[in-house]
């Protein structure tokens, strides 16, 4: 088993992913849980919240000026949501892989949006679009003691 220096887990890049209301509603969060799961990338992190306005919008505080602004604050605090933390190397360009385009008409099949939903206000994920936001993120919607540092048991079947 590999004991991963304290100095180093720093270094590990980490992305915030969200099952967004509409997917918790349309009962997609095995489905999208599963896509990451079986990518093989680390879960460290998992609740189901539902999520004050203040916290929506200190999220998304670097689109406060777009016009969609309130109705994005309105559906992400509509219902509850799948807040998770997924760590591993290039996890977070690999996740937005997975996730597709913001617009999920121009989301390519086999992703996530593209394979499950059809409009921008509805597209029934988030995903950090960088390492320093994944960890900026995870800090927002986590606590520190919810966040769970564990070896795989597949780890050396996933990456030689
Ligand atoms: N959004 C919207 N209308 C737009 C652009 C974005 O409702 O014209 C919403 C959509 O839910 C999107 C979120 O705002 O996922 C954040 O926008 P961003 O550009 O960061 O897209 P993402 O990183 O989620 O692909
Ligand atoms: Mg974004």
């Amino acid at each position: 088993a590999h004991v991963v220096p304290i100095a180093s887990l720093e270094q590990i890049e980490q992305t915030y992913i969200m099952v967004k209301p509409d997917g918790v509603q349309r009962g997609l969060v095995g489905e999208i849980i599963s896509r990451f799961e079986k990518k093989g990338f680390k879960l460290t992190g998992l609740k189901l919240f539902q999520c004050p306005k203040d916290l929506a919008e200190e999220h998304y505080k670097d689109l406060k000026a777009k016009s969609f602004f309130p109705k994005l604050i309105d559906y992400i605090t509509s219902g509850p949501v799948v807040c998770m933390a997924w760590e591993g190397t290039g996890v977070v360009a690999s996740a937005r892989k997975l996730i597709g385009s913001t617009d999920p008409l121009q989301a390519e099949p086999g992703t996530i949006r593209g394979d499950l939903a059809v409009q921008t206000g509805r597209n029934v994920v988030h995903g950090s679009d960088s390492p320093e936001n994944g960890k900026r993120e995870i800090a927002l919607w986590f606590e520190e003691s919810e966040i769970v540092q564990w070896t795989p048991a597949l780890a050396s079947w996933l990456r030689e």
